[in-house]
C-alpha cells in the first residue's frame, strides 16, 4: 500500500498548491488524504484528522455523506452536464425554486457561476450593468469595507482588502472606495458590539453621502469577515446599511459565500438584521462541500432592467461554461433536504453553546486577546501583549505552530495568521468539540510560550515541545 511519503513526493514533483509558499514543504509535510468520513479525514498512513475548518468552510454535513453521495450518483447516470444557454434541466430548476424559497423575500431570480469569486464578479457586473441600462452610466464604483475578502479574481480582489492577498496586484485593481470596518475586535474597552457597529456606521454614511452618484453598489461580508481573521460585527450595521443604500440609491451586495447556510446561527446571516440585499452571493456550503458552484440571487427590478428585445443590447451576456452543473445542483438539493429534514439550524444551537463553553477558559490566557463567536464560527485571537493587543510579528508564524501541533494530535486547525478558529461541520459531536478546544489550548500554549525567538522557517519537530 502507498504511504504518505510516496504520494507527497509524487505530488511535489508536479503540483503547485493554492495559497502556499511551496518551499514551506521542504520542511512542512504535505498530507495526502486517502478517504474521509463524517468529520474525519484519513491520510495514507492511516492517521485521522478532525476537520475543524470544514475543508475551507465548505463541508457542513461531513465527508462521504451518504445522502449527498447518493443524490449525485443518481444524477450522474442520468445527466452529468448540459450547457445552460438555450437548455435547462430539472435539478437546476428545482434548486432555483428552493433557493428562492429559503432566501429572504424578494430574491426571486437565480444566476449561477461555478465558484465564489466568479459569483462576486457576476454581482459586480450585474449591478454596474443595471445602472447602465437604467441611464445611470456614472455609477461605476464599488464601496467595500477594510479587511474584507471577496475572492481571488481581479474584480473580486479589487473589492477585497486583505493585504496579503491583494497588495501584490494593486496595479491591476479597480479603484474602489474603502470604508473602515465595523470589526468589533477594535471596539474601545467597555463598548458593546452593537454600539461599536453603530458608531462605525458613520464612516459608511459619510462615504455614501459624498459619493453615491458614482457608486453602483456596496459589498460586504455580513456579520463575519472570514479571511480577514474571522472578525465579527453586530447585525445593526447591516440594518443601517440597507436603509442608507435605499436612501442613496445604491445596491447592496451581500457576500454570504462563507456565512450562508447556517454558519452564523441563522440560515443566512442577513436574517439577523431582518434585511434582504439586492444581490445575494452564495457558494461554499451550497453543495454541502461536494462540488464547486455559486448562485447569485437578485430581485425582479434588476431582472427587468435587462429584459428587452435582443437588438437593444441590454442582456447580461455573461457565462461560465459549467453554469448550473446538474451534479452540483443535485448535491445542493440533497444539502437543502438535510437542512430541512434534520432541523439543522435548531440543532446547531446546542453545538455552538458547547463551542462557547469549551473555549471560554481561553479568554484568560495571557496571550489571547479575545475569544469571539457568531453561531458556528469561533475564533481565538493570539497576541503578543494582552493589554495593548499588540500583535505578534507575522514573520513569527505562530499560527503555523498551532497548525502543526493540531496535526500531531489529529485535528485539522488551519489558523489565519494569529487567529485560531473553528468552523466545524454541523455533524460534529459535543465530545469532538471538547477535543478541538483541548488541542487548540495546547497549541496556543506552545505557540505563545517563547516570546523572543523569531522563526522564519518552521520546525517540524520543535524541540521546545513540552509534554506537560
Ligand atoms: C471563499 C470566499 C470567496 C471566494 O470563493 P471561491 O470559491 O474561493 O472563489 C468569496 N467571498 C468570501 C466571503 C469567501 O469566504
Amino acid at each position: 500500500m502507498k504511504q504518505n511519503a510516496d504520494w507527497m513526493q509524487r505530488d511535489l514533483a508536479v503540483l503547485w498548491h493554492p495559497c502556499t509558499q511551496m518551499k514551506d514543504h521542504e520542511r512542512l509535510p504535505l498530507i495526502p488524504i486517502r478517504r474521509g468520513e463524517g468529520v474525519w479525514l484519513e491520510d495514507f498512513d492511516g492517521k485521522r484528522y478532525l476537520d475543524a475548518v470544514s475543508s475551507w468552510w465548505v463541508n457542513v454535513f461531513g465527508h462521504a455523506n451518504p445522502r449527498i453521495g447518493q443524490r449525485i450518483k443518481d444524477q450522474v447516470d442520468r445527466l452529468e452536464h448540459v450547457m445552460l444557454a438555450g437548455f435547462s434541466h430539472s435539478p437546476v430548476i428545482e434548486l432555483s425554486e428552493r433557493l428562492v424559497k429559503v432566501t429572504p423575500a424578494g430574491l426571486d431570480r437565480v444566476f449561477y457561476a461555478d465558484n465564489g469569486s466568479s459569483g462576486i464578479e457576476v454581482a459586480l457586473k450585474m449591478s454596474y450593468h443595471y445602472w447602465l441600462n437604467s441611464g445611470r452610466s456614472g455609477k461605476q464604483r464599488f464601496v467595500t469595507l477594510t479587511n474584507s475578502y471577496h475572492g481571488e479574481t481581479v474584480a473580486a480582489m479589487s473589492v477585497g482588502d486583505v493585504a496579503l492577498f491583494t497588495d501584490t496586484y494593486k496595479a491591476l485593481l479597480l479603484d474602489t472606495l474603502k470604508v473602515p470596518s465595523p470589526d468589533c475586535y477594535h471596539r474601545p474597552p467597555g463598548m458593546c458590539w452593537e454600539e461599536h457597529s453603530r458608531t462605525m456606521f458613520a464612516h459608511m454614511e459619510r462615504c455614501l453621502a459624498e459619493h453615491h452618484a458614482e457608486v453602483a453598489a456596496v459589498i460586504v461580508e455580513p456579520l463575519i469577515q472570514g479571511a480577514g481573521g474571522m472578525r465579527m460585527y453586530h447585525p445593526v450595521y447591516l440594518r443601517l446599511l440597507r436603509e442608507a443604500c435605499d436612501r442613496y440609491g445604491v445596491h447592496l451586495i451581500l457576500d454570504e459565500i462563507a456565512v450562508g447556510f447556517g454558519r452564523t446561527g441563522t440560515m443566512f446571516a442577513c436574517e439577523q438584521a431582518g434585511i434582504a440585499p439586492d444581490f445575494l452571493v452564495l457558494s461554499k456550503a451550497l453543495t454541502g462541500g461536494y462540488l464547486p458552484m455559486a448562485a447569485v440571487l437578485t430581485h425582479d427590478e434588476v431582472y427587468q432592467a435587462f429584459y428587452d428585445d435582443y437588438a437593444t443590447l441590454r442582456a447580461f451576456l455573461h457565462s461560465h461554461t459549467y453554469t448550473g452543473n446538474p451534479l452540483a445542483c443535485a448535491a445542493a438539493l440533497a444539502t437543502l433536504d438535510i437542512f430541512e429534514e434534520d432541523k439543522v439550524i435548531d440543532a446547531n444551537r446546542a453545538l455552538s453553546r458547547r463551542m462557547a463553553e469549551s473555549c471560554a477558559h481561553l479568554a484568560d490566557h495571557p496571550h489571547v486577546a479575545e475569544v469571539r463567536q457568531t453561531g458556528m464560527a469561533l475564533a481565538i485571537e493570539m497576541v503578543q501583549d494582552k493589554a495593548t493587543k499588540a500583535a505578534y510579528p507575522w514573520q513569527e508564524r505562530r499560527g503555523l505552530r498551532v497548525y502543526q501541533h493540531a496535526l500531531e494530535r489529529g485535528a485539522l486547525l488551519r489558523p489565519l495568521g494569529n487567529v485560531v478558529y473553528f468552523l466545524p461541520p454541523y455533524v460534529i459531536t459535543p465530545e469532538q468539540i471538547d477535543f478541538l478546544a483541548e488541542v487548540a489550548s495546547e497549541g496556543i500554549d506552545l505557540a505563545t510560550r517563547d516570546t523572543v525567538r523569531v522563526t522564519v522557517g518552521l520546525d517540524l519537530h520543535p524541540n521546545h515541545r513540552d509534554p506537560g
